[in-house]
């Protein structure tokens, strides 16, 4: 199979949805980077339990 992706399509960001275990806690990032840091955030901060998951850039477009 042939893919014909250029580098800088597959550069696009990534969007993630940080949540929460231990509360309600619910935040967008762009980029896994961003999530991480937002996530080791609130685990520092509150010892919860946070979950990143990617948000497909179709559903991501409202
Ligand atoms: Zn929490």
């Amino acid at each position: 199979m042939l893919t014909n992706k250029s580098p800088s399509d597959g550069e696009t960001t990534q969007r993630f949805l940080v949540t929460c275990d231990g509360c309600s806690f619910e935040r967008t990032a762009d980029g896994r980077e961003n999530a991480a840091a937002i996530g080791d955030d609130h685990r520092r901060e509150t010892r919860h339990d946070v979950v990143a998951l990617e948000v497909p850039p179709s559903l991501g477009a409202k």
